[in-house]
């Protein structure tokens, strides 16, 4: 079959490659524990269900605008401008089916062939794949456990030049759980505003911190507001994983531009889902706030859990639901570990090194699930070990 370059490089999402193995071991009888996929647990919140199928009903069945409806555009450019003390315009807004479209228009959008990026490595695998799409430069900065899993500064300085074009950001991290100190994010706007580069900051986990902490955007700081695109989404804070909907905050003049790259490949996200959404951002946000202290627990008891296992430490993330415990005092590689945790015990994780070559020596747990099976997980590992 004869394809091109820029797509011969894609690779599949080691969650789903994880979660095959998985299941196949249960479809032979055995039981396992899901910790490799990254999703709430929990139903989709009532209010918001309700809505959705309320829109079903009356009809909301029908195309909407590429970008989507005015309606619900206004209230996230409200509501994500009040989480961020920032000030947003409706046409800044780009709805999406679900967040990961606008990583990648906007990537499509600032990145031409042989444009660098720099990204967090170990990252979100998606970062990887549409740079290549783009025919960009992939430019991983090693994250750091010793800083809290947050940019490894000097090499992202030895890596900025005149040739980056994109800086991508996520904090609360996937898969480290890590939040970026505003020291650090000041030293990359300032780099970026050198470089005259964009920023594109995945949010989607911004809701979800610990410790009454709050991240920051860098889209808040001076300068640059015209080089931010910011991506955040329903997914994961209100549970709508698979309803596809999420949002990009950009430069109105890009936002247009993503529009249009929405127009001709989606055409538009589903309209009784953003009609849930507006639902989601207008309703109760006590059920949010619940939900996070039901995290932080699970975190605790997943973070003791691992500490007190022979050969493997665990740092104490400060946002998303994702633990990455160091385990090379095991002696295994990270697949060699997930493996044999997924074999012999029934768990499954992720080998550090599905989100970059810097993962090597970690595991990802997802510990987005209850704390009998995290305990039983824990057992069931200490029982190999
Ligand atoms: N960004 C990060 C860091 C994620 O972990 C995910 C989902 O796993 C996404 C983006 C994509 O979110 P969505 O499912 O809304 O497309």
């Amino acid at each position: 079959m004869k394809t091109v370059r820029r797509i011969k490089e894609l690779k599949a999402e080691g969650a789903y490659q994880v979660l095959a193995k998985a299941q196949a071991l249960e479809k032979e009888g055995r039981e396992i524990i899901h910790l490799e996929i990254g999703q709430p647990d929990f139903p989709t919140f009532e209010n918001i269900s309700r809505a959705g199928i309320k829109a079903i009903e009356e009809g909301y069945t029908r195309y909407t605008p590429p970008a989507g409806m005015p309606a619900l555009r206004e209230v996230i450019a409200e509501t994500a401008g009040q989480q961020r003390g920032l000030s947003f315009e409706p046409g800044q807004v780009v709805v999406s089916p679900g967040a990961k479209p606008n990583l990648f228009f906007p990537t499509l959008a600032v990145v031409e062939e042989g444009d660098e990026v720099i990204y967090p490595d170990p990252g979100f695998p998606s970062y990887k794949a549409m740079i290549q799409v783009a025919d960009g430069i992939p430019r991983p900065v090693p994250l750091l456990e010793e800083n809290g899993f947050s940019f490894d500064l000097d090499a992202f300085d030895e890596l900025i030049s005149d040739r980056t074009r994109l800086i991508i950001l996520n904090f609360p991290g996937n898969p480290t759980g890590g939040i970026l100190p505003r020291e650090d994010l000041e030293h990359i706007a300032a780099a970026a505003i050198r470089h005259d580069c964009w920023v594109l900051s995945d949010e989607i986990y911004t809701r979800i911190v610990y410790d009454g902490q709050m991240v920051d955007s860098i889209c808040g700081l001076p300068g640059m507001g015209e080089r931010t695109i910011i991506m955040d989404g329903f997914s994961k804070t209100y549970a709508m994983t698979g309803w596809r909907l999420g949002y990009g905050i950009m430069p109105e003049a890009l936002a247009e531009k993503v529009g249009l790259l929405l127009t001709h490949s989606v055409g538009s996200t589903a309209q009784f889902t953003q009609i849930a959404g507006i639902e989601a951002l207008q309703g109760d946000q006590e059920q949010v706030n619940e939900v996070v202290k039901i995290y932080q627990k699970r975190r605790d008891a997943i973070v003791s859990g691992l500490n007190s296992l022979p050969g493997i430490s665990c740092q104490n993330p400060q946002g998303a639901f994702y633990v990455f415990p160091n385990i090379r005092e095991l002696g295994l590689s990270a697949q060699q570990a997930a493996d044999l945790f997924l074999e012999k015990a029934g768990v499954a994780t992720l080998p550090g090194t599905a989100f970059g070559q810097h993962g090597e020596g970690y595991l990802r747990f997802c510990y987005a699930n209850s704390l009998d099976n995290i305990q039983l997980a824990l057992e069931k590992i200490g029982d190999v070990l």
